[in-house]
C-alpha cells in the first residue's frame, strides 16, 4: 500500500469553497459577497498610487536579492513598528518593543503562537465566538487548547458586552486572549473606547496576556483611531502581542506582508525574546521576501508617498462606509419590514448581515455569493451591483 494511501481529505476550507462556486457560476451577473478583500467601484482589486510609485523607484534602484535579516528589513520593522505605537512613542524610545517582519498578518500571528507556545507552554487561547476562522486551527496547531470567549450577540447584531467581561473575569492567569483591535471579522462589531477600557482592566486584572490581532487598521475610524487601542494596553503595563498585516491596507495580498510586534518590561528583556523571535522565524522560513518589505517601508518613511497612502486608504474606508449607508438606505425601501440599520454602526470589510443559512442559500440561486453564517464583504459591494443585492435580499427574506 502507498504511504499516504489512507490519508483522508482534508475539510474544505468554506470561504474558499465558495469562491470555488462562485467561480463556476455562468451567471454574467454574479457577486461574490463572501471574500475577504477590499474591491473598488469597479469591482476591482485596487492597485494602489503609492503602491506604484514606490514599486517605480525600486526597479531604478535595481538591487541584489541577498537575504534579509532574519527578522526582516530594518527600514521595515523601524517604520511599522512606529506605525503601530505612534512614533516617538515611550516604549519605542525605551527600546522595550520588538517587531519582527511576518508573512502577513497570517504569519504574524503563526511567529507568535509558536514563541508563546516555547514561553507559556501550560497556557490556553481565547478567540471570540465567532473569530476570523484561522484562528482557532492557527493557535490549535502551534499545540495550545483554544476556547471562545462569549462576544457578539444575534439579536442586538452588537457585542454582549456584560458576556465578554464575564468570560475574561473567569480565565486563569496566563491565559492568552486574541483581540480584534478593529473592524471585527467576522462579525464588524467592535468595542466602544470606553468598552476597551474596561476589556483592558479585565486583562490587567486577571493577568492575561493580550494578542492584538490588527488586520483593518484604517478601515475603521482611521489609522490613528484605529491604532489607538494598542497604545491604551501598553500605558495599561504587562505583555503585549501584536500582528498586524498590510494586506487589506495597501492592498497587498500576494506579497504577504505583515509584522508581529512584542512588548516586553525592559530593553534587555526586549533584547533576549527578540533573540527567541529569530529562532522561531529562522526555523520555519528563515527570513522573509524582500519586496513587500522595501514596498511598504518605502511609503511609510517618504512623506508624500506616505500622504497618498493615507489619502487613499481614507478613500476605500469612506466607501464602504457609504456602501453601508446605501444598503441600509435601499433595504429599507424595499424590506421595509426588516430594520438593517445596524449595518450603519458595524465597521470594516464586514458585517454580520442576519441573514441565515437558508437565506444565504436562496441568495445563491440567485448567484450572490454570501458566507453561511450571513457574513458580507461591504467591500465587494458597488454603485452598479448593489441593487441587485438588496432586490435579491428582499426577496429572500
Ligand atoms: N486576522 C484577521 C482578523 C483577518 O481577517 C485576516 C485576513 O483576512 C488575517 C488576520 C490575515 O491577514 P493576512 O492575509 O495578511 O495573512
Amino acid at each position: 500500500a502507498s504511504l499516504f494511501g489512507a490519508i483522508d481529505m482534508a475539510p474544505r476550507d468554506p470561504i474558499l469553497g465558495i469562491t470555488e462556486a462562485f467561480n463556476a457560476d455562468t451567471n454574467p451577473a454574479k457577486i461574490n459577497l463572501g471574500v475577504g478583500v477590499y474591491y473598488d467601484d469597479g469591482g476591482k482589486v485596487p492597485l494602489l498610487q503609492c503602491v506604484q510609485k514606490a514599486e517605480a523607484k525600486l526597479i531604478e534602484q535595481l538591487s541584489p536579492r541577498t537575504y534579509l535579516p532574519i527578522e526582516g528589513l530594518a527600514a521595515y520593522d523601524k517604520a511599522v513598528q512606529e506605525l503601530v505605537f505612534g512614533a516617538g512613542s515611550a516604549v519605542i524610545q525605551e527600546k522595550r518593543a520588538v517587531t519582527v517582519q511576518a508573512l502577513g498578518g497570517t504569519g504574524a500571528l503563526k511567529i507568535g503562537a509558536d514563541f508563546l507556545k516555547r514561553f507559556s507552554p501550560n497556557s490556553e487561547v481565547f478567540i471570540s465566538d465567532p473569530s476570523w476562522e484561522n484562528h482557532r486551527a492557527l493557535f490549535e496547531s502551534a499545540g495550545f487548547i483554544v476556547n471562545n470567549y462569549t462576544y457578539y450577540d444575534a439579536q442586538t447584531h452588537g457585542v454582549n458586552f456584560e458576556g465578554m467581561l464575564d468570560s475574561l473575569r473567569k480565565m486563569d492567569a496566563g491565559s492568552i486572549v486574541l483581540l480584534h483591535a478593529c473592524c471585527h471579522n467576522p462579525t464588524g462589531a467592535d468595542l466602544t473606547q470606553e468598552q476597551w477600557g474596561q476589556v483592558i482592566e479585565a486583562v490587567k486584572q486577571g493577568g492575561l496576556i493580550p494578542f492584538l490581532d490588527m488586520a483593518y487598521q484604517g478601515f475603521g475610524a482611521g489609522i490613528a483611531e484605529d491604532g489607538a487601542v494598542v497604545g491604551r494596553f501598553v500605558d495599561a503595563g504587562g505583555p503585549l502581542l501584536v500582528s498586524n498585516s498590510f494586506s487589506k491596507s495597501f492592498s497587498l495580498y500576494g506579497e504577504r506582508v505583515g509584522a508581529l510586534s512584542v512588548v516586553a518590561s525592559s530593553a534587555d528583556e526586549a533584547a533576549r525574546l527578540l533573540s527567541q523571535l529569530k529562532r522561531v522565524v529562522r526555523t520555519n522560513y528563515s527570513s522573509p521576501p524582500t519586496h513587500s518589505g522595501k514596498v511598504v517601508a518605502m511609503v511609510l518613511s517618504t512623506p508624500e508617498l506616505r500622504q497618498l497612502w493615507e489619502d487613499e486608504l481614507a478613500g476605500m474606508r469612506v466607501r464602504i462606509k457609504q456602501m453601508r449607508e446605501a444598503l441600509v438606505e435601499k433595504l429599507a425601501q424595499k424590506a421595509p419590514g426588516r430594520d438593517f440599520a445596524f449595518v450603519r454602526e458595524q465597521v470594516g470589510m464586514f458585517s454580520y448581515s442576519g441573514l441565515t443559512k437558508e437565506q444565504v442559500g436562496k441568495l445563491r440561486e440567485e448567484s450572490i455569493y454570501a458566507v453561511d453564517t450571513g457574513r458580507i464583504c461591504v467591500a465587494a459591494l458597488n454603485s452598479k451591483n448593489i441593487d441587485l443585492v438588496v432586490d435579491a435580499i428582499a426577496k429572500v427574506l
